[in-house]
């Protein structure tokens, strides 16, 4: 019997198809901001993690143009070869000092990142303790390590002491979590983490994609929100495609963490660097995140005004503490139906279903930005409430 590899295919699309799983890519044109051309009509983006508009900022946008004319588009190596520029290591530098922590390390991406740092740190015969709800690149960071991994109740930390203590005679583990989840918007008992990781000598690691610009003073993040030290997490991830509204990612803690994997993480070794100027255009708008408090104030003062919306409308929003708002939908097929009959009337909310989030927990997942306005808000909660969810 021969294997029809199109055949295979067209089963595949079919059967996502008619699970109401099928996912397709949404065109938009022209620029960033919170409004945007989908389809040649004005829709009100509500679902971009660019939480403090610096995307289309013009001081960031500045800094990259003028880094491209300064040093060209692509870096044309890996870092290690002869891809290594000042504002590589400019930006790590502010990356350290914005973070508190002596050192940090570029990667390409959050996703790069992840599934580099946590392979080239640990391995057989290690443990990983993982929160259920971590990032699709954490879940990922895990596979390619062969660590044992066991995954802890959300957000649990009598689960996790548990775990802990049953496996205290493994000598090399690692608690894993997000700082801010990314699918329901809430954020890890960091507190708790740290000091049960402490009595139990584990490392402790916090992807803070969604966190960085956004949580704690000066937008440092989870730790900054909770009044942790930085030395507290020995390990830091965070993205720069987010809130910093550019691309590439960093783990940040002490100096030989850094030197290690620049030696160890395969995705930083065996790919090209990011663009000189994407790290120039970065800088810019990590200081313009710690510095510009009146944009997190902002982004808040939306956060608690939508909120309060959806709330008086009876929506349930899964506990969000973030910028991210889940709206609770369950099936995926009327998750889907809804998010494309907002986007006829012109709001985009993107609908979430299985793989990213459990089955029966599909939902249409909002995102704030210190860019939309009042009257943006007002718009969004009345088209949504005009939709008829409930
Ligand atoms: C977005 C995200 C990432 C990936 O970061 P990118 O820079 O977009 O690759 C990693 N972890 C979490 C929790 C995220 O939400």
């Amino acid at each position: 019997m021969s294997f029809h590899f199109q055949e295979f295919l067209s089963k595949e699309i079919n059967l996502l198809r008619e699970e109401g799983l099928l996912r397709e890519l949404k065109t938009i044109h022209g620029a960033q901001g919170p409004w945007v051309d989908l389809g040649g009509r004005r829709t009100l983006l509500l679902c971009s993690n660019d939480y403090l508009g610096l995307a289309s900022d013009h001081q960031v946008t500045g800094a990259f143009t003028s880094g491209v004319e300064e040093f060209g588009t692509g870096s044309g190596a890996s870092r290690l070869i002869s891809g290594n520029r000042s504002p590589h290591e400019g930006l790590e530098k502010a990356i350290a000092q914005f973070k508190g922590t002596e050192s940090a390390l570029l990667f390409n991406s959050g996703y790069h990142a992840n599934i580099g740092a946590i392979p080239a740190l640990f391995g057989e015969g290690d443990l990983i303790l993982s929160d259920e709800l971590n990032h699709a690149s954490l879940i990922d960071g895990c596979r390619l390590s062969k660590a044992r991994v066991l995954k802890y109740p959300h957000k649990d930390c009598a689960s996790l002491k548990k775990m802990l203590r049953e496996n205290s005679g493994c000598k090399k583990k690692l608690v894993l979590t997000d700082g801010v989840f990314s699918m329901d918007g809430d954020i890890a008992p960091l507190p708790g983490i740290v000091e049960l990781a402490g009595q139990f000598e584990a490392v402790v690691m916090v992807d803070d994609a969604h966190a960085t610009g956004v949580l704690g003073p000066g937008g440092k993040g989870t730790l900054g929100h909770f009044g942790l030290e930085p030395d507290c997490v020995d390990i830091q991830m965070g993205t720069l495609g987010k809130a910093l509204g550019c691309f590439g990612a960093f783990v940040a803690g002490k100096k030989e963490l850094t030197q290690f994997l620049t030696n160890k993480a395969r995705s930083f070794i065996y790919t090209t660097a990011l663009p000189p100027a994407l790290a120039a255009a970065a800088c810019k708008a990590l200081e313009i995140a710690g510095r510009d408090q009146c944009r997190r104030d902002r982004l808040w003062e939306n956060v608690r005004f939508f909120k309060e919306g959806l709330e008086k409308l009876g929506f349930d929003i899964m506990g969000s503490e973030t910028p991210i708002v889940p709206i609770f939908i369950g099936d995926p097929v009327k998750t889907m139906k809804i998010s494309a009959c907002l986007l006829e009337k012109g709001l985009f909310v993107q609908g979430i279903r299985p793989p990213s989030v459990p089955e029966g927990k599909s939902r249409l997942r909002a995102a704030l930005s210190a860019s939309h306005t009042m009257e943006d808000l007002e718009f969004a909660l009345e088209v949504i409430e005009n939709v008829g969810i409930n």
